[in-house]
């Protein structure tokens, strides 16, 4: 049974269309997939009719960026009605800064040399107010710049890097009430990419926990076996059920392809069981 319950689309930074990537999953043998674009829920009606017409079960969700201890974190957002108002309000508010940080990135770059990154960008950016630093990335290795986009990110989109902006997102209490408003389960995103003090981390997941999130991502593209094993131990500390997703934004540049990745610790409850359209499969076969 291979679940997926990260993934990208045009719509934020990946590089297929929800069409395409309903496509891509399913030829993948996913069989539960949720599509989580960046502060943004514009592509899942055509991701839930592509999937719709796959057989493909499908689960509504979003990653949502907020700010925590001067650190970015990305909580999940599974299983949420994408019409709820208070959720499209904040996500429309957390998406507003992202063209303002760009011309800064741009800025930034510029005064090492690098001219045009602002267009450059916004030419990859399916919709202009998702661009992220994803869009700079492929940008800058398209003009040769640096071979891939990891490349790009350390050299140049990574704090104290010439293109990087510090930006103030959601809030940890927002983003919970946005998801647990339209009825949705929240799970940390891959946990280990943050750098985050052990005692922020606690802080982290109590405060999580405290505003009713329910999962953790242990399984994660972004995650080592080291990583995920320490992760295992912070869900069973803290309660929580585990999560785990490709993170899958394109062909060649993903480590990860649609439905990769080893299967989620057997010890631990599931969140993906709790998602299953219409709730009704508790054991699927
Ligand atoms: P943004 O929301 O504009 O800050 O962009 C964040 C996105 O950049 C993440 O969702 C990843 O897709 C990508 N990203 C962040 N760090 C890296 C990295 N080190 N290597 C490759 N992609 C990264
Ligand atoms: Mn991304
Ligand atoms: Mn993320
Ligand atoms: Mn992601």
């Amino acid at each position: 049974m291979i679940t997926d319950l990260h993934s990208h689309s045009t719509h934020s930074d990946g590089a297929l269309s929800p069409a395409a990537l309903a496509q891509r999953a399913h030829r993948n043998g996913v069989a539960l997939w949720a599509m989580t674009d960046h502060d943004q829920l514009g592509g899942l009606a055509e991701a839930a009719s592509a999937a719709g017409d796959l057989g493909l079960a499908f689960v509504p969700g979003v990653e949502i960026s907020v700010s925590f201890a001067g650190e970015t974190v990305h909580i999940l957002g599974l299983g949420i009605d994408p019409a709820d108002p208070d959720l499209v309000n904040g996500l429309s508010r957390t998406r507003a800064g992202r063209i303002e940080r760009a011309r800064e990135m741009a800025d930034g770059l510029a005064r090492v040399g690098i001219q045009g990154a602002f267009d450059g960008a916004m030419a990859h950016a399916g919709q202009p107010e998702s661009v992220s630093r994803t869009h700079f990335a492929r940008w800058l290795v398209e003009r040769g710049i640096c071979s891939d986009t990891n490349s790009v990110f350390r050299r140049y989109l990574t704090e104290g890097k010439p293109g990087f902006v510090t930006h103030r997102w959601a809030s940890l209490g927002d983003a919970l009430r946005w998801i647990r408003g339209a009825g949705g389960k929240a799970a940390i995103a891959h946990p280990a990419r943050y750098r985050l003090t052990p005692n922020e981390e606690f802080a982290l997941f109590t405060e999580f926990v405290g505003h009713g999130g329910v999962a953790v991502e242990v399984v994660s593209a972004s995650h080592t076996e080291r990583d995920q094993a320490r992760v295992a131990a912070l869900a069973r500390e803290f309660g929580l059920r585990a999560s785990g997703g490709s993170d899958f934004h394109a062909p060649g540049e993903s480590r990860w392809d649609l439905g990769a990745g080893p299967p989620l610790p057997e010890d631990l409850p599931a969140l993906w069981p709790t998602l299953w359209p219409n709730g009704c499969i508790s054991t699927p076969t």
